[in-house]
């Protein structure tokens, strides 16, 4: 039985005193919630003040991005080591937007999952197709080049085995518009099979989150989905009353 996961990318968003109250208020509502892990995921130079205001609770803080170079000359870059001096426990990893605006290769998305898992961070690892690609028929050809290189190694198998995989349509986030439950279903249930084809056990036991425009209002249908173990969240988690609902979608 895989455990329900629901983590909040708060992007470029907020400021020091709101993230922490946003933060306070996520941990205080979700904290009756036992059968979701919930992840926050501010920006990097709110991470302190969010793990104070998060206080003891088994709410994870997570990081939007990681540097695959464990340190030297690399400026504007932030280390797996630093993300563990704040108690990060997960970072978001090859998010589309991380894809689209940076540049980001699959093959370097593929190192830096292997990096945050080795220095123990759960990596979660974002895949999906552009509306292009989807309008084309391409979707399971490019989900499957995002998937093969992580697929592709021993040292990427075995932090794949600590990692959750994101299904993000690249046409659904942030535009309100969300693939169908059955939309989403068919695309995890290809991501298990591809993951199967190497290796059952691991297929059968990890947890692929789907996001795209998930609101209080359709997360409860996209959860039910048999393949469909919880979401990655970008609008909907600045709001604690609409996050906190989404979270209790994930624990029904
Ligand atoms: C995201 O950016 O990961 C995301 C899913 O955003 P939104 O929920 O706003 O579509």
């Amino acid at each position: 039985m895989r455990r329900a996961f629901v983590a909040g990318n708060w992007k470029m968003n907020g400021s020091r005193a709101s993230a922490a109250a946003l933060a306070e208020s996520i941990v205080a509502q979700v904290k009756e919630f036992d059968r979701v892990d919930v992840a926050l995921c501010p920006s990097y130079v709110f991470l302190a003040d969010v793990k104070q205001a998060m206080g003891a609770t088994k709410v994870r803080l997570g990081a939007q991005d990681l540097s695959l170079q464990s340190a030297g000359a690399y400026t504007g870059e932030i280390s797996a080591a630093m993300l563990n001096e704040y108690q990060c426990g997960c970072v978001i990893i090859g998010h589309s937007e991380r894809r689209a605006y940076h540049g980001e290769t699959n093959e370097q998305v593929a190192k830096k999952m292997v990096v945050a898992s080795e220095a123990g961070l759960l990596p979660i690892v974002c895949v999906g197709e552009t509306l292009e690609e989807r309008e084309s028929g391409r979707t399971e050809t490019v989900i499957a080049e995002q998937l093969d290189v992580l697929l592709d190694t021993a040292a990427t198998l075995a932090a794949l085995q600590t990692s959750v995989v994101a299904y993000e349509p690249v046409w659904a986030i942030g535009t309100g518009k969300t693939a169908t439950p059955e939309q989403a279903q068919q695309v995890h249930q290809f991501i298990r099979a591809r993951i199967a084809e190497k290796n059952a056990e691991l297929a059968a036991g990890i947890r692929l989150l789907y996001g795209g425009s998930v609101k209080p209002g359709n997360a409860t249908e996209l959860f039910g989905m048999s393949d469909i173990d919880g979401g990655l969240i970008g609008g909907a988690s600045l709001q604690a009353e609409d996050f906190t609902s989404i979270c209790r979608s994930a624990q029904a």
